[in-house]
């Protein structure tokens, strides 16, 4: 096996032959884009996405192609075989270079990977596990329905057997990447059981099928980044079925534990740069010498490399085949909190420049922020929910009452 220091060698030898290092003028003002980033769920015109997809897309096949890509998965999927620090390094190091967005890569990657992997069939796990680490393949998750968020369990949609495949019935809401989505990670119910739990598959939807027909849903901030997605008389191959039939609930978990990690995690939090952003904010306008802003920042500082580094070790677990525990549900919780945290700094550093467009740069984009944490502070799990699961399964607090119906 590669010592980590070649290996640091290697990687620093390959990010200095395919991108620019971050430098100096990237902290000054005035300097860069003028907008932020946040889960893809901020301002963007749709040539403008495509454009950011396209280049995630190039980044992920670079990295893929150079080793970099999957650096904890098995060598016969695409993967390099090493352990956790070196994906940890490879983090690091990137960090200093001016590497691509790969927001629309999340869902695939910290999602649907996780889930193939831990439960899918041999040959389905060869047939897509490369190329959606490739970036070949975007990722949409299909779970929650206009009747079912909170209690996933109750959803509608159907899957009924149909010669060697499945015939899939329903409707899917709050979908996000389903517009340039390849995969749909979908739950269906296969039987009634006496458990609501019970009786539920999981499958890969092919989003180019025929009987998808997918809807933008707009936000309060004039983007749609997620969407209706309607199905109707979606044939999925038998050999598309992720897990067993009828216990489709053990994939939903690992789903969801990864999805808190993802979202919660280094790897994927907008946390650090959003915190330098503020700071470079705090700086221009003067507001880094008000004691009270001095002290909220150093809270923030404090608060979003906690979440950071603890969640780095659970991404890299969940991404090296580990299932994630309810401490995805921490990282989850305390990054969303972090977001709330960093918009009432930014409100309070900007005042009205943040209600009205000035064409002042790094201003008014902050808004994003504000109008787009609400959602963060629901997606993956609500806040709500996420206390119940660490209440009960780290305090080991009494399980909560379930009603009879
Ligand atoms: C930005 C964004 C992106 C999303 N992307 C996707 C996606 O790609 N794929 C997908 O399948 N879904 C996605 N979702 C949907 C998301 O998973 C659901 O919105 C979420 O699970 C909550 O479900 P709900 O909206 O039905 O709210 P509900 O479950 O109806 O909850 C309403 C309120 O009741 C509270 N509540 C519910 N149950 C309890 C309880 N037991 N105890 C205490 N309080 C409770 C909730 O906390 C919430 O405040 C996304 C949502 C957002 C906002």
């Amino acid at each position: 096996m590669i010592d980590l220091d070649s290996f640091s060698a290697e990687a620093t030898g390959f990010l200095e032959s395919n991108l620019k290092r971050c430098g100096e003028t990237d902290a000054a003002w005035g300097s860069g884009p003028d907008g932020i980033e946040l889960h893809g769920l901020e301002q963007r015109s749709d040539a403008e996405v495509a454009a950011e997809v396209a280049a995630a897309r190039r980044w992920q096949a670079q990295c893929f192609d150079g080793g970099f890509a999957w650096i904890t998965g098995p060598a016969e999927y695409g993967g390099r075989d090493l352990p956790i620090p070196y994906e940890r390094r490879w983090r690091e190091l990137e960090q200093g270079f001016a590497a691509p967005d790969r927001t629309a890569l999340n869902i695939g990657l910290g999602m649907l990977v996780p889930a193939v992997f831990a439960h899918a069939s041999e040959a389905l796990k060869a047939e897509v596990l490369p190329g959606l680490n490739r970036g070949d393949l975007v990722g949409c998750q299909l779970f929650s329905e206009p009747g079912a968020g909170s209690d996933l369990a109750n959803i509608a949609t159907t899957a009924v057997r149909d010669g060697d495949g499945w015939m899939l019935r329903g409707h899917k809401v709050w979908t996000s990447k389903a517009q340039f989505g390849d995969l749909g990670l979908c739950i269906a119910r296969t039987r009634r059981g006496d458990a609501p739990q019970s009786g539920l598959t999981v499958f890969l939807v092919d989003m180019h099928a025929p009987g998808v027909d997918i809807r933008p849903l707009r936000q309060m901030n004039g983007r749609a980044s997620f969407n209706e997605v309607f199905l109707d008389d979606v044939r999925v191959p038998d050999a598309r079925r992720v897990g067993a039939v009828d216990d489709g609930w053990s994939v939903v978990r690992t789903t969801l534990t990864s999805e808190r990690a993802a979202v919660g995690s280094g790897s994927t939090t907008p946390g650090p740069r959003l915190l330098a952003g503020i700071l470079r904010l705090a700086r221009h306008t003067g507001a880094s010498t008000d004691p009270l802003v001095r002290q909220q920042l150093a809270d923030l500082y404090t608060r979003v490399w906690l979440v950071d580094i603890t969640a780095q070790r659970v991404q890299a677990a969940s991404r090296a085949g580990r299932a994630a525990g309810p401490e995805g549900s921490i990282g989850k919780l305390a990054h969303a909190g972090n977001l709330q945290r960093m918009s009432a700094t930014v409100t309070a550093i900007l005042g009205p420049r943040l209600g009205a467009d000035t064409g002042e740069w790094g201003t008014y984009s902050w808004a994003d922020l504000v109008l787009g944490v609400p959602g963060v502070r629901v997606a993956g799990g609500t806040d709500e929910i996420q206390r119940n699961v660490i209440a009960e399964r780290v305090l080991g607090l009494p399980r909560e009452p379930k009603g009879t119906a």
